[in-house]
Order: structure tokens, then sequence, then C-alpha cells
């Protein structure tokens, strides 16, 4: 039997319920559970409002220095950078859109995936982003892409928010939310789309629960076919 890592990959739009999925089947399956929006919003957030506009070579030498590492095994791991934990000051819709405006850059898209696919050549993950089934892990063989109407995602994300402690106003963060969908989905590298071999679930209709049975049976059903074929 191979003992190389296995990925997982699970992109989508902002509010779909990509973490508590991503953490839900991490935990399931007993593997490590990396959330790259953390990355691209740890970054967003040490590069300050003036990020998007940096020159090139200032840019490249603020990124050399970040170094993010997968802290722990399983789905306890946590995702360090410079060995601190990434905190919820980045959880903001305001360090959202900050991560979206850098995100948009081949310097620093280039910069998390190489760091993404060495965390993915060391252990097995359940990784979460937009360009994870795409991009990052393109021969991963579990790739799910989540959808859900804008205003469900919205007012789930309003929840988030308010149970962080924030202040959330469901209009104000529809807009937001859709001007980074906009964003995220017409950059020209790496844009948020499905694979063409991820399975789409809308997460509008269904419980975790509901969506996580789901995807565990996909992966068992997946996983018999992939040993019949070794046989
Ligand atoms: O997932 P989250 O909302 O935390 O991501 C913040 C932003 O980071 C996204 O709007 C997107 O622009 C960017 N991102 C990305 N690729 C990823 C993960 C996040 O471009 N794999």
């Amino acid at each position: 039997m191979s003992t190389a890592p296995v990925i997982i990959t699970i992109d989508g739009p902002a509010g779909v319920g990509k973490t508590t999925l991503a953490k839900g089947l991490a935990r399931r399956l007993q593997i490590a559970y990396l959330d790259t929006g953390a990355m691209y919003r740890a970054a967003a957030w040490m590069l300050g409002p003036s990020g998007a506009e940096m020159q090139e070579d200032e840019l490249a030498s603020r990124l050399a220095s970040m170094r993010f590492t997968l802290k722990g095994a399983g789905p306890e791991s946590c995702l360090l950078l410079e060995d601190r934990v990434i905190g919820d000051q980045v959880r903001t819709e305001e360090v959202g859109l900050l991560a979206s405006s850098i995100a948009a850059l081949g310097l620093v898209r280039e910069y998390m995936k190489k760091s993404q696919q060495k965390i993915g050549r060391e252990i097995s993950l359940v990784a979460e982003g937009r360009d994870m089934g795409t991009v990052v892990f393109p021969g991963a063989p579990y790739k799910f892409f989540l959808q859900a109407d804008p205003v469900i995602r919205a007012a789930r994300r309003c929840r988030q928010l308010q149970e962080l402690g924030q202040d959330a106003d469901e209009k104000r963060i529809l807009e937001q939310m859709r001007r980074r969908d906009s964003q995220d989905s017409q950059r020209a590298i790496a844009p948020l789309v499905p694979a063409s071999d991820a399975v789409s679930i809308d997460t509008g209709s269904l419980t975790p629960e509901e969506i996580l049975d789901r995807m565990e049976a996909i992966f068992a059903d997946k996983e018999v076919r992939s040993q019949r074929s070794e046989t």
C-alpha cells in the first residue's frame, strides 16, 4: 500500500461553509487541515493596505520572510506564520478584501503555491481554498467544489463574524462578498473555478453533517474503486 500523503481539496467562494466542512472531514478522516485562505489573509495583514501596490522586489523580499508551517498532526494541526498562530484579527471582511487584492498578484500566488505544495508533500491534508483542485494540487484524487446562493452565504458569514464578537451588517457583507467573489473569479491567475474533476455540492440546502456523510461516501467509494483497479 502507498504511503504517499493523500490530498483532499475543497474549493469554493466566501461563506460557503468550506472551513466547517474541511475541519469536519479532517476530523472524520483523522488527517490534517490546511486553511489556505488564512495564509492569504495573514500575508495581507503583514503587508498592510498598500500590499497590492508594492514594488515587485520589495514584495518578493517581504514574502520570502514569511514562513508558513503546520504544527502538530491530524485534525488538531495548526497553521503557523513565523511560529505564531494566525489569530482572529485576520478574520474580518476588510482583511478578506485585502487578501483578495494581493491574491491576484502572480508573485504572491507562486509563493503560496510553493508553500502549500511543500506542506502537502509531507502530510495528508484536507486543503481548502480557491485553487486547491485546479492549481496547487491538480493531481489530488478527491476534489470538492462548494457553492450556495450569495444571500445564504452572506447570512452565514454574518453569524460567524458575530460569533467572533465583530459588528456584522448582512447587507454590507453581501456587498463585500460579491466584490470579493468577482475579484476572485475574474483574476487572470488561478481564478476561482471548479476543477473539471471536482464533485460540486450545493451547501445551501443540506446540513454540514449531511454534506460530510456525502463526502465520506464519495471518498470511500473512490478508495474501493482505486484498490480494485490496482489489483
Ligand atoms: O477563504 P478566505 O475567505 O479566508 O480567503 C480570503 C481570500 O484569499 C479569498 O477571497 C481569495 O482572494 C484568497 N484566496 C485565494 N486562494 C486560496 C485561498 C484564498 O486566492 N487558495
